[in-house]
C-alpha cells in the first residue's frame, strides 16, 4: 500500500528532494542517497536532491548538495531514517508539496503526507532496498547498492545486533553482488583517527559497572584533552559493547548547551529512560538531551530500575 502510493508520487513530481536525520550516521546518509541512486537510475529525467550538514568522516559516502528555497516549489519531499520532525536536517523540508516519511524507528511522529514505517527492519536502508524490490520495474545500480549495503552494516553493528534478519542477510548478499569496493566501504567507516582510539582506551579505564549498568561520563576537559568534537563521539559508544556483564550502557556527553545522552542495551528496554528527558529512538539504542549534571543523576537511577526490572 505504502510503497504503491510512495513510487506513485515518485512519478508524479520531477523534482524531489531527500531529507535524513541530523547528525548523520551510515543508515542515514545510505537510505537518503542509496534512495536517489535508485530513482535517478529509474527515471534519469528527475532531479533528485540530497540535503543536509554533511559530517566529515562519513563524506566519502557521499556529499550533500546545496540547493535554493526556490528548488522547493512543487517539489516531493521524502524524509528517510528520521522519527521526528525535530531531528530532520536542514528544516526547509516543510517547503515542499508533499512528504514522505520512510524510516524504521518507532512512529512516535507520525509526520507527512505518505508514511512507511518499519520498526521491524534492521535500517532505513533495508527498507529502500525492499521498495526497490516490491515496486514496479525500478533500476538498481552500483552506486545505490553501495549506500544500501554501507547504511546496513552501519545500522547492524555488521550484521551482529539482534535487528538483523534473515531478510537483512539475503538482502546483503544481493546487494555484494554489485560493483564496489566492499574493504573500502568498511575502512570508511571502522577506521578511526588516533584521537578517537586513545579515546577508547580512555572509555575502557574509565567506565563504572553496578548490577548491569555502565555509565561513562565525558566533561568538557577530557573532550579537550583528545580533541574530540561532538560528531565524533558518535564513533565511541560502541566501545562498551563487549564487555561481559554490561546490559546497559550510558554515555553523557557535555556539548555547549546541552549534555548529549546516549543509550545502549543488550536487552533491557531503554528507549522509554530516553522518551522521558527529551529523546527517544530503538528499544536498544536511543538517545536524550539534558540540562545538568543532577539530571544525569536521575537518569541513572531510572536506568538502574530499568535494569532491574528486566533482571528480575
Ligand atoms: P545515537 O546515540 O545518536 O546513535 O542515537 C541512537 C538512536 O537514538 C538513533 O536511532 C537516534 O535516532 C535516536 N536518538 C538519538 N537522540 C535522539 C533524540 N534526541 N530524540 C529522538 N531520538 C534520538
Amino acid at each position: 500500500m505504502s510503497i504503491k502510493a510512495i513510487q506513485q508520487a515518485i512519478k508524479e513530481y520531477n523534482t524531489i528532494i531527500i531529507h535524513r536525520h541530523v547528525r548523520p550516521d551510515p543508515d542515514a546518509l545510505g537510505s537518503q542517497a542509496g534512495l536517489r541512486e535508485l530513482i535517478k537510475a529509474s527515471y534519469p529525467e528527475k532531479q533528485v536532491y540530497v540535503v543536509g550538514e554533511d559530517d566529515p568522516s562519513l563524506t566519502f559516502l557521499v556529499k550533500m548538495e546545496k540547493i535554493d528555497d526556490s528548488v522547493y516549489q512543487n517539489a516531493l519531499v521524502i524524509i528517510c531514517d528520521t522519527a521526528n520532525t525535530a531531528r530532520i536536517a536542514d528544516e526547509r523540508y516543510s517547503l515542499g508539496d508533499k512528504i514522505i516519511k520512510i524510516d524504521h524507528h518507532p512512529n512516535v511522529d507520525p509526520y507527512g503526507d505518505i508514511r512507511w514505517v518499519d520498526p521491524t527492519a534492521s535500517s532505513t536502508s533495508e527498507m529502500i532496498y525492499a521498495f526497490y524490490l516490491q515496486a514496479e520495474g525500478l533500476t538498481m545500480n552500483d552506486a545505490a547498492a553501495r549506500l544500501l549495503y554501507g547504511g546496513i552494516v552501519g545500522d547492524t553493528g555488521r550484521f551482529l545486533f539482534p535487528s538483523t534478519t534473515n531478510k537483512t542477510l539475503q538482502y546483503a548478499a544481493e546487494l555484494v553482488t554489485y560493483d564496489f569496493d566492499r574493504t573500502k566501504l568498511y575502512d570508511g567507516i571502522y577506521n578511526v583517527k588516533d584521537n578517537i582510539a586513545r579515546m577508547r582506551g580512555y572509555i575502557l579505564q574509565n567506565f563504572t559497572l553496578d548490577n548491569g549498568l555502565s555509565v561513562i561520563k565525558l566533561k568538557r576537559d577530557i573532550l579537550d584533552e583528545y580533541n574530540i568534537s561532538p560528531l565524533e563521539t558518535g564513533q565511541l559508544v560502541g566501545t562498551l559493547g563487549e564487555v561481559e556483564g554490561i546490559l546497559a550502557w550510558v554515555f553523557f556527553i557535555e556539548e555547549e548547551d546541552q549534555i548529549r545522552v546516549r543509550l545502549r542495551s543488550k536487552g533491557p528496554v531503554i528507549n522509554g529512560v530516553a522518551a522521558k528527558y527529551n529523546g527517544g529512538g530503538h528499544p536498544l539504542a536511543s538517545g536524550a538531551s539534558i540540562y545538568s549534571w543532577e539530571e544525569a543523576d536521575d537518569v541513572v537511577e531510572d536506568l538502574k530500575e530499568t535494569v532491574l526490572q528486566y533482571k528480575l
